[in-house]
């Protein structure tokens, strides 16, 4: 999508901190940090929230998961938050899907 946020990013016409990338999906730090650890997964195709999952393009989104759990690994993170937004009630900023992985902090429970 033209005027997407992190389509620009997956694109590169707007920089980003990148942790890692492939084909499929990109990964970067948040611009914002809200834990020592913070960065974002998403996929480079545009999927608007996890209410857009289906059975059509659920493979970009286990294979973020992989990614997730590879970034982790390689920045010798083993306890970690992954949370994902889905529209603005539950706190979407971004309207295109992306999970926040969180760490190096104590984390709370219930989020607010
Ligand atoms: P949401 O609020 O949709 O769950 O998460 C969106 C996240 O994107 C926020 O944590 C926000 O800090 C981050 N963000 C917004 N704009 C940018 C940007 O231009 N670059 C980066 N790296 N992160 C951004």
């Amino acid at each position: 999508m033209s005027d997407c946020l992190f389509c620009k990013i997956a694109a590169g016409e707007i920089p980003s901190k990148k942790v890692y990338e492939d084909d499929q999906v990109l990964a970067f730090c948040d611009i914002d940090p809200q834990a020592p650890t913070h960065f974002l997964v998403i996929p480079k195709t545009h999927i608007g929230s996890c209410g857009e999952i289906s059975s059509e393009n659920s493979a970009v989104v286990a294979h973020a998961f992989e990614v997730i759990a590879k970034v982790a690994r390689d920045l010798g993170v083993t306890d970690f938050r992954v949370v994902s937004n889905c529209g603005p009630q539950a706190g979407q900023s971004v309207p295109h899907l992306h999970f926040h992985v969180l760490a190096g902090r104590d984390m709370t429970w219930p989020p607010g």
